[in-house]
């Protein structure tokens, strides 16, 4: 039986593993820097690139390298490179992408830190960025009518959900040759794997449902081996912005449970969402998977499966948002997300503070906004506890 045959849940289990010659069966966790060669001839082979040994840890670990295994089998992509963070596999994956003069089209539906990336770092050295409503493919067409080199989207977006036509927004951007750059961070393989679309490259932040239970930052970018080996390893192997082995290890574990997790997790969402959407005190409850969802037909066709997160609107605003966080007593009020535990967080004051009230307006996000990530606790106090909370 062929590895490559195993079904998704198979592959989370068991793929990837590099058994030592103490034949564990749990992952060993390779915690080291360096690693010792048999002979000064082994050396230099090597360094050579004519042997497969081990070299340096900036380079490669056991450990790791089962981390990018596993993860390239659930995406079904060729090739895997893993990162400290899910910033720097966006950031690097963009580096490898780009250069001076290039110009880049990414919905303005986008993580603050990408903002931070694309309006105040790539034009410091020459890369130009123009951002669109993800959801609007008027708009995805008129910005990619002039060449791009890069198209960067999250589907479903943070923290209001939107959901970008992946199909129809590769084959824009291949028009306009642009390689596409989606992060697939709230969906996880589970539920979407853009590849099958048409993305190009996808980007994770395992911090989040990879890990599942809050321990450590990971990241991590998928594609072609021509583009992840050729072009994105030489890059990250000269500056180093390497997943530790120990975090790599957490998230290998992680990966075993993730499908089972997601599917909680959905299930928790959808009676969250359910009960908020008929909670007084709140004006609308976005989630993917009510039909009152704009973009609800769009997600039941590229996703198996509708996320663990939940936005909704109070009524009353700024102050009865934190009113209500505040009066959490199950809930945590953490920015976190993708966690065991459920989180709620006041996107206009915390994640998207920074971008400014306009920008703000233009996604949607209200000062009465409230994002929950939806953990594995009983549902039930789940939602007891947002309804005392809301005052009922
Ligand atoms: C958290 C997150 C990131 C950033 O990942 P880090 O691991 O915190 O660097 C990027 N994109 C999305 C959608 C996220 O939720």
């Amino acid at each position: 039986m062929s590895t490559k045959n195993w079904r998704p849940q198979t592959k989370a289990v068991r793929g990837g593993q590099i058994r030592s010659s103490f034949d564990e069966t749990s992952e060993a966790l390779v915690l080291t820097s360096g690693y010792a060669y048999p002979s000064a001839e082994e050396a230099e082979k090597t360094f050579k690139g004519e042997s497969s040994h081990y070299q340096y840890s900036r380079f490669g670990n056991p450990t790791v390298q089962m981390f990018q295994d596993r993860l390239a089998g659930l995406e079904g992509a060729e090739a895997c490179l893993a990162t400290a963070t899910g910033m720097s596999a966006i950031f690097y994956a963009l580096l490898a992408l780009l250069k001076s003069g290039d110009r880049i089209v990414a919905a303005r539906q986008l993580f603050g830190s990408c903002h931070y990336i694309i309006n105040e770092l790539l034009p410091r050295y020459g890369i130009k960025g123009e951002f669109v409503d993800g959801t609007d493919l008027a708009q995805w067409e008129k910005a990619l009518s002039t060449p791009a080199q890069a198209v960067l989207f999250e589907s479903p977006s943070n923290p209001m959900l939107d959901i970008v036509d992946v199909k129809a927004v590769c084959d824009l951007a291949h028009k306009a040759g642009a390689t596409v750059v989606l992060d697939n961070a709230f969906a996880t393989p589970i539920l979407q794997r853009p590849l099958e679309f048409g993305a190009d490259v996808v980007v994770h932040s395992a911090t989040k449902y990879i890990d599942g239970q809050g321990r450590t930052l990971g990241g991590a970018v998928l594609g072609k081996k021509s583009f992840i080996i050729d072009k994105l390893q030489p890059i990250t192997r000269n500056t180093g912005p390497s997943l530790s082995p120990f975090n790599a290890w957490v998230l290998v574990k992680g990966m075993e449970t993730l499908g089972l997790r997601v599917e909680r997790h959905c299930a928790n969402a959808s009676k969250v969402a359910d009960a908020l959407a008929e909670h007084p005190a709140i004006a609308r409850a976005l989630y993917p998977g009510r039909k009152d969802h704009p973009q609800h037909a769009l997600a039941a066709r590229q996703m198996s499966g509708f996320g663990g997160v939940v936005a909704f609107d109070l009524k009353g605003g700024k102050e009865a948002a934190f009113k209500a966080l505040n009066r959490l007593k199950l809930v945590d009020i953490s920015n976190n997300l993708g966690d065991a535990k459920s989180m709620v967080t006041h996107p206009a004051t915390t994640t998207h503070m920074r971008i400014g009230a306009e920008e703000r307006a233009k996604l949607g996000i209200t000062d009465g906004t409230v994002r929950i990530s939806v953990g594995l606790e009983d549902v039930t106090d789940i939602i007891d506890d947002l309804h005392q909370a809301l005052g009922q």
